[in-house]
């Protein structure tokens, strides 16, 4: 047994003791900020009986480590210590309060409030992969390559599918911490899964993804696997995965908001490699091994559109055309990327962008 999993053994059960006993007047509130890399979490707890103040940690940049500010910007319940005890994310501020080059979020938060009179709601669907503590995919064994050649969406049949206690634990962890998840199904492969998040209005619905997140990879440590947003965890194109983007306005919900949804469509269309210079962490090289066209996917290098359909960039939601207004759906953006980038992108070529 390796380090990795005897540390997941060790005995869980006698915790509740110990989260039963009682905290006095305070509070335990755990900070959550985007790392270096701009893709990973990390978090630290503080005591405090305030409302959460500003506080600092160290950052490494080029090479050398330095101070920098952790600015709390949205609160949600604990569900792993429970109440009164708070997660709290934060934005990441150089020491003259500057923000560091992975703080999307600030850039972001400024266009959503040049374009909040369109009230743009968004709501992005997180796939993830489960890896065991060893590092293998759950469930991907040579002779269950048959299952790859069978669409697995929505399975209910044992042997084929693994994980589902994670998918409904995070699901109500989410739940009681407030964060705004409204589904979850599983995936293409066996240890596939996604869960929703939204309709939120602008910035809100990448803090409510990253905390989402966030508690996805805190539950998976209880259980002892790993939650991977590799977009491409397999290796082959069965199981890659994405963080398709609904978007929407308010014209687009009203009557006759199929043309403002066609609009918007004919507007990105137009800028297809900006978008995806921004729908991974790597500048399009993630991307580029998952948009293969082939497994529900579209190609990197070319545009498309439709309606119903699900091997194309921007997909109009069947019930959506049927009902003649409601949303559109980006399937470009990868498992992996910063929803705060992917937003502001969405908004400023679809309400800002006036160049043709
Ligand atoms: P799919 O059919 O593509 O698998 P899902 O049911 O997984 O769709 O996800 C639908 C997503 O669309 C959810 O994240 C939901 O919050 C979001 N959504 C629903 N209505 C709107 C809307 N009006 N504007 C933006 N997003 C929306
Ligand atoms: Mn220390
Ligand atoms: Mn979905
Ligand atoms: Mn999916
Ligand atoms: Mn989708």
């Amino acid at each position: 047994m390796s380090a990795a999993s005897k540390s997941a053994g060790l005995n869980k059960t006698v915790r509740q003791h110990y989260l039963s006993l009682a905290q006095g007047a305070v509070c335990l509130v755990t900070y959550i900020w985007i790392d270096e890399t701009g893709e990973n979490l990390k978090c630290k707890t503080k005591t405090l009986n305030t409302e959460p103040i500003v506080w600092a940690t160290a950052w490494s940049t080029d090479g050398r480590l330095v101070e920098v500010l952790l600015i709390p910007v949205r609160m949600f319940r604990d569900p792993f210590i429970l109440d009164p005890n708070k997660l709290v994310l934060c934005e990441v501020l150089d020491s003259n309060r500057v923000p560091i080059g992975s703080n999307q979020r600030s850039q972001c938060d400024k266009i959503m409030e040049e374009v909040k009179e369109f009230q743009p709601w968004f709501g992005m669907e997180q796939e993830y992969t489960l890896f065991d503590l060893d590092g293998q995919l759950i469930g991907w064994l040579p002779h269950s390559f048959l299952v790859f050649v069978s669409p697995g969406f929505n399975r209910v049949v044992a042997g084929r599918l693994y994980g589902r206690n994670i998918c409904i634990s995070h699901c109500k962890a989410c739940l009681y911490a407030g964060v705004k998840i409204c589904g979850t199904n599983a995936e293409a492969i066996p240890g596939q899964w996604e869960f929703q998040v939204g309709p939120c209005e602008g910035t809100e619905i990448g803090d409510h993804l990253w905390v989402a997140r966030y508690i996805l990879h805190r539950v998976c440590e209880d259980f002892g696997v790993i939650a991977s947003l590799d977009p491409k965890p397999s290796g082959v194109n069965s199981g890659t995965s994405g963080c398709h983007t609904n978007f929407s306005t308010k014209e687009m919900r009203g009557e006759g908001g199929l043309k403002h949804i066609e609009e918007s469509i004919q507007r990105l269309s137009k800028r297809h490699s900006q978008h995806l210079r921004v729908y991974d962490p790597h500048g399009g090289q993630d991307n580029i091994h998952r948009l293969t066209g082939l497994s529900s996917t579209s190609h990197f290098h070319e545009f498309s559109t439709a309606t119903a359909c699900r091997d194309v960039s921007v997909r109009i939601p069947v019930h959506v055309s049927q009902k003649g207004c409601g949303y559109l759906e980006d399937r470009r953006p990868a498992s992996n990327c910063d929803p705060y980038a992917v937003i502001r992108a969405l908004a400023e070529t679809c309400l800002l962008s006036t160049t043709e």
